[in-house]
């Protein structure tokens, strides 16, 4: 069942949304080689704390975290762990909030020191990915609308798209209905109706799209050990034009 928000949850879903993107800038200032994620986990944790907000992974499912911090062929859901970031890594941060009844969540690449030309494209078009994904969420739209321009654009680059991680709804539960997949057919799936939220998640791989689990049961690596990057926004549904609840300003502005 989909939950239409209110706007007064809408509002709520912003206050989380800003905060989980204020995180991610404030992890962001402290990525750089020599940097455990396990540091960036604390950071994330304390901020978001003092910020009012609860950490929204921590304990949900049993993620015992408050980020998931992926590093190069981890796809989502690593851990972090005294594993040192070394120049030329790239690192997904997804953060997730609970804020007066609410949730937050969304995601971010970073690079660690200087990078390849080859892994800063794969970040440009994932993101790009994720904004062309963005303009379909739209009332009377279709979640395979969504879909399709995520997979269409990237696949014309080369890249693969992991099928068996998807977006979602968001409201007072971190993952609702419907679920929004990476791929997909225009015309095909949910309608999307306005005051839907829905995250938007692209995880694009540089080789082959497909992954496997960690025996942690969490980490999702890539099955050739390729690269692969993950951005998230969350997006309210309008008539029109969408409302991008979260933004990657306060990172790429800070810098
Ligand atoms: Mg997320
Ligand atoms: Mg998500």
């Amino acid at each position: 069942m989909i939950k239409i928000k209110t706007e007064e949850e809408i509002e709520l879903l912003r206050e989380n949304a800003i905060i989980v993107s204020k995180t991610l800038a404030e992890v962001g200032r402290h990525i750089a080689p020599g940097v455990t994620t396990l540091e960036l986990d604390k950071i994330a944790e304390e901020f978001i704390r003092d910020h009012g907000a609860e950490p929204g992974f921590l304990g949900y499912g049993g993620f015992p975290y408050t980020l998931c911090l992926s590093v190069n062929e981890t796809v989502v859901h690593g851990f972090p762990s005294d594993y040192r970031l070394q120049e030329g890594d790239i690192i997904s941060v997804d953060c997730g909030t609970t804020y007066k009844g609410l949730n937050g969540d969304s995601a971010y690449t970073f690079p660690v020191g200087q990078i390849s030309a080859e892994d800063q494209a794969l970040l440009d078009a994932t993101k790009a990915s994720l904004y062309k994904g963005i303009e379909h969420a739209v009332a009377g739209g279709r979640v395979g609308d969504i879909g399709y321009a995520i997979q269409s654009y990237t696949e014309a680059l080369g890249y693969s798209v992991v099928r068996e991680l998807v977006g979602h709804g968001i409201g007072h539960h971190l993952h609702e209905s419907p679920e929004v997949p990476n791929y997909g057919r225009r015309g095909h799936g949910v309608k999307l109706s306005e005051n839907m939220v829905i995250c938007i998640e692209p995880m694009i791989n540089q080789g082959v799209k497909d992954v496997y689990l960690d025996d942690n049961g969490w980490a999702v690596y890539t099955a050739d050990h390729k690269k692969s990057a993950h951005f998230e926004l969350t997006v309210a549904v309008k008539k029109g034009a969408p409302d991008v609840l979260s933004t990657f300003a306060f990172i790429e502005n800070n810098k």
